[in-house]
C-alpha cells in the first residue's frame, strides 16, 4: 500500500502552491487563496476518478467510517456488522457511535462471509461494513443482496482498496457509502486523511454538514459564522496542503496499481514453488489492486515452518493471524471491553456488559488465517530484493 513510494515533486508542488496563498482552511479566505481551493478539487476529482457523484474529505480512514455512520443516523444499542479480519479501525468507529460491532467469519476472498453475515443481522442490525482488505474485493454483489433484502445500508469500508475495482466498477462505489484512507501506508497518501464517496445527494450533505461542527454551508450574507445547522455536529475537516498532497498523488494512482500488477505477478510466480499453496480467491483479477499477495500452505504446521524459513532468509512474510491490530482474537482490549471511562462505556451501559466476545466465536476464519501468509506489493522492486525473495521461497518450498 505503498503511496509514500512515488511521493515526490508534484506532490511538493501542490503543497507549495497552498503555502504561497498561505490559506491552509478549506472553507472561506476566498479573497487570499488565489483560486486555489485544493480540498474542494480533491473531493471533485476523487468523486470523478470513482465515478461517484459525490464526496466529502476528513481527516482520516477512521473518521470518514465514523462520519459515515453518523450520517447514517447509527448510534446507541444498534448493531453494525463487520467482519473479525480488518483493521480496529472499522470498529473502533463503530464503538464510537455507541453502537455495537457485530463480527462475521471471512472466507476464502479473506472478506466478508456473506453466509455468515446473513446469520447475524437481527432486527437490531442498522448498518454492515465489508472491508476490501488487502486491496482486493469482498464479495460485495452478494453482500448488497442481502443488504437489500433487509433494507440495510452498506459502508465499504476501502481503506486499503483505493483503484480496485469490481468488473470495471469501483470498490466503494456500490454500498450507501465508500470510505477510504491516506494514512501514512495506504495505496495513495496525504500523510493522514480520508474520503467518503456516495451517490446519495442526502447523504452527502449530512456527511459534509457532520464533518464541520454542524455547518449548513449554505452562502450567507453573515460569511461562516452566520451559516445554519441542523443537527451537533464534529470537526473531522482535512486541511488545504492534505487536498493538494491527495491531488499529486490520485494523479498516480493507475501508475502505482499497474506497477503492483506486474510485481505482484513475480511474487505469484515465486511463491507457486511450495508444495500444496493456494492462492487467496481473488473474484477479479483485472480489478485487484495488487497491494498484497496472499497464499495458505496446507496446514497451520507448515505455514508456521515456510514463515520461519522466509523470515531466516530475509524475506518475512506477514502473517495477520499473530498480528495485534487486524485480527479478532487478538483484539484483547475489545475482548475484555476495556475502555477509559469510569462507566465502562461503551462496553457496558447501565450497568450492564451489552456484549460478550467470544475469542473463539469465528473457527472458519481461524482455519483460513493460521495457514496464510503475505507478502506486501511494493510499487518499486529492485531485482536484489526479487533474488532474496526466490531463493528464501526455494528455501521454503525444501523446509
Ligand atoms: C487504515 C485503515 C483504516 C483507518 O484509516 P486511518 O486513515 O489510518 O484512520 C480503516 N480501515 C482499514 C481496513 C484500514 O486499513
Amino acid at each position: 500500500m505503498p503511496g509514500f513510494e512515488v511521493f515526490g515533486a508534484e506532490e511538493k508542488k501542490q503543497v507549495l502552491e497552498v503555502l504561497d496563498s498561505g490559506v491552509l482552511f478549506r472553507y472561506e479566505f476566498a479573497a487570499q487563496r488565489q483560486g486555489k481551493w485544493k480540498v474542494l478539487e480533491f473531493e471533485k476529482a476523487f468523486a470523478e476518478y470513482a465515478n461517484a457523484s459525490y464526496a466529502q474529505a476528513v481527516t482520516s480512514g477512521t473518521a470518514a467510517l465514523k462520519v459515515a455512520l453518523a450520517a447514517l443516523g447509527i448510534g446507541a444499542g444498534d448493531e453494525v456488522i463487520t467482519q473479525g479480519f480488518t483493521f480496529v479501525a472499522t470498529w473502533e468507529a463503530i464503538l464510537d457511535c455507541g453502537a455495537i460491532p457485530v463480527f462475521t467469519e471471512v472466507d476464502m476472498t479473506l472478506n466478508m462471509d456473506p453466509a455468515d453475515l446473513e446469520k447475524k443481522i437481527t432486527p437490531r442490525t442498522k448498518a454492515i461494513i465489508p472491508v476490501h482488505m488487502m486491496g482486493a474485493q469482498a464479495r460485495i454483489n452478494e453482500i448488497m443482496t442481502i443488504a437489500h433484502r433487509h433494507n440495510i445500508p452498506v459502508i465499504e469500508d476501502t481503506a486499503q482498496a483505493a483503484g480496485a475495482r469490481l468488473q470495471g466498477r469501483h470498490l466503494g462505489s456500490f454500498g450507501a457509502v465508500g470510505t477510504f484512507s491516506f494514512d501514512a501506508v495506504k495505496t495513495i497518501t496525504t500523510g493522514e486523511g480520508g474520503m467518503c464517496i456516495t451517490s446519495d445527494h442526502g447523504l452527502w450533505q449530512r456527511m459534509s454538514e457532520y464533518q464541520d461542527h454542524g455547518h449548513d454551508h449554505v452562502p450567507n450574507p453573515g460569511g461562516r459564522g452566520g451559516e445554519g445547522r441542523s443537527f451537533v455536529g464534529f470537526n473531522y475537516r482535512m486541511m488545504e496542503i492534505q487536498g493538494a498532497i491527495g491531488l499529486a498523488q490520485l494523479a498516480k494512482l493507475d501508475d502505482i496499481v499497474a506497477a503492483q500488477k506486474r510485481n505482484k505477478q513475480f511474487y505469484q510466480e515465486a511463491v507457486s514453488v511450495l508444495p500444496g499453496v493456494q492462492f487467496r480467491e481473488i473474484l477479479d483479477k483485472d480489478g485487484d489492486s495488487a497491494t498484497f499477495c496472499t497464499f495458505l500452505l496446507p496446514d497451520k504446521k507448515q505455514a508456521t515452518a515456510v514463515h520461519q524459513v522466509l523470515r531466516d532468509h530475509g524475506a518475512g512474510a506477514i502473517r495477520w493471524s499473530e498480528n495485534g491490530w487486524h485480527y479478532y482474537p487478538n483484539w484483547e482490549h475489545l475482548l475484555q471491553g476495556k475502555s477509559y471511562c469510569r462507566d465502562g462505556w461503551p462496553f457496558v451501559a447501565h450497568g450492564k456488559r451489552r456484549v460478550v466476545y467470544d475469542p473463539q466465536a469465528l473457527p472458519i476464519s481461524a482455519a483460513i488465517m493460521e495457514r496464510a501468509l503475505t507478502f506486501q506489493v511494493p510499487v518499486v522492486l529492485a531485482e536484489e530484493q526479487k533474488t532474496t525473495v526466490a531463493a528464501a521461497l526455494e528455501k521454503a518450498a525444501r523446509c
